[in-house]
């Protein structure tokens, strides 16, 4: 049997450089959000091509404080992929909005102009819509707000995946009203926690900068400078979701490196669909059409034709020590989504076909050619065929 060591799902590294930043920041005597998260506020904006960038505590807060910021009237309707993560669903209810959960095409995982066509006529429209990039592949953003008679200013992206992805020649970050980012111990740019929001309209980020933390018109960074006033006032109904300086350093260090993570993670890809194409009744990823996969995930498809089905897939690679995740249980089939989201009355049949067959292999740019081979020779050996 080919198993030698375990191959983990996804392993977050976070290298010598970033210790070294966190460092310089504990020994500064101010370690919250200061001169560090300005920094990789303009580092992260400039990689995207955004005007400005808000550091906050996570990607869900993020979605939440760029929806509240859209100032909708209480109950309007967000359009939202009922296959993604629940938070996002979380986070339009939390700003006192209501998910409208609308179907994917079981071929790509995401929701066609017709999806996005039949949700909005079955509800008689909504004013806002999350936009999300699922595993890094790249999303028709401008097509989407089209099919859902919204203009780009009322799309938030859930780029929770997709720092890199490129939508044609733009990369996201700068195509919607305000993109959500989240560094999460598992994503492309792992910090452990933290998140972004970036946007080219320079009143939204200053909305957004003041109601990350509680509507302050001025945070401590500022109120503490020499010379600096201490007075500041709240106009705004605001969170506290700011970012701190340490998360910030190790955000600036793993933006540095992000390109050459980025080049591994696009050749891991390319070596697994080269050692799985022809597995019969397991479908790859499929590659974008135009633009560019930022590799989030490595999710394949297990057909009924398989010789197991999923589940039992999943359990017999955790026996040869290879993790694995499933992205994700639609929407529509947790409880608390149920009873908070707007769910078509025809169900959600594309997502469940996904749900059924999904399973994501393991991915990071860590991964060894190595990892790689035993993680495809252990999928060739239960399909039944080496
Ligand atoms: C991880 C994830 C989030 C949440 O990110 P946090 O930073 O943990 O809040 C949102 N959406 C998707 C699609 C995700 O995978």
């Amino acid at each position: 049997m080919a198993s030698t060591r375990p191959v983990p799902f996804a392993r977050t590294v976070i290298g010598p450089e970033a210790r070294s930043a966190v460092d310089r920041v504990l020994e500064s005597g101010w370690v919250t959000t200061g001169q560090e998260a300005i920094e990789f506020e303009r580092e992260l904006a400039d990689y995207v091509g955004a005007s400005r960038g808000v550091a906050v505590s996570s990607c869900t807060a993020g979605l939440e404080l760029a929806l509240r910021a859209l100032g909708l009237p209480r109950d309007a309707r967000v359009l939202m992929s009922t296959d993604t993560f629940c938070g996002a669903a979380g986070a339009i209810a939390h700003a006192g909005l209501t998910p409208v959960l609308v179907d994917v095409d079981p071929r790509t995982a995401v929701p066609t102009e017709e999806n996005i066509r039949a949700a909005v006529r079955e509800v008689g429209g909504v004013s806002a819509m999350v936009v999300v990039h699922l595993g890094g592949h790249p999303v028709d953003v401008e097509a989407a707000a089209a099919a859902a008679g919204l203009g780009l200013d009322h799309v938030i992206e859930d780029a929770a995946h997709a720092l890199g992805t490129e939508v044609g020649a733009r990369r996201v970050g700068s195509i919607s009203r305000a993109t959500c980012f989240s560094f999460y111990a598992t994503k492309n740019l792992a910090i452990g926690e933290g998140g972004m929001v970036t946007t080219s309209d320079e009143d939204f980020a200053d909305t957004l900068v003041r109601t990350r933390l509680h509507g302050m018109s001025r945070d401590a960074w500022r109120r503490y400078r020499p010379g600096a006033g201490w007075r500041y006032d709240v106009a705004d109904d605001g969170l506290k979701a700011n970012l701190t300086d340490v998360q910030a350093a190790i955000g600036r260090a793993q933006l540095r490196r992000f390109g050459a993570d980025q080049a591994r993670r696009e050749a891991i890809a390319a070596r697994y669909d080269a050692q799985l194409a022809g597995l019969p009744s397991i479908t790859l990823p499929p590659r974008p059409v135009e633009g560019r996969h930022a590799w989030h995930l490595y999710a394949v498809r297990v057909q009924p034709g398989f010789p197991v089905p999923r589940d039992e897939l999943i359990e017999l690679l955790s026996a040869r020590g290879i993790g694995t995740s499933v992205h994700f249980i639609p929407l529509h089939r947790l409880t608390w989504h149920v009873e908070h989201c707007v769910v078509p009355a025809t169900g959600l049949p594309g997502a469940d076909e996904v749900f059924e067959g999904t399973v994501s292999l393991p991915f990071d740019q860590n991964l060894t050619d190595d990892d790689v081979d035993e993680v495809c020779a252990a999928l060739w050996q239960i399909g039944g065929i080496r």
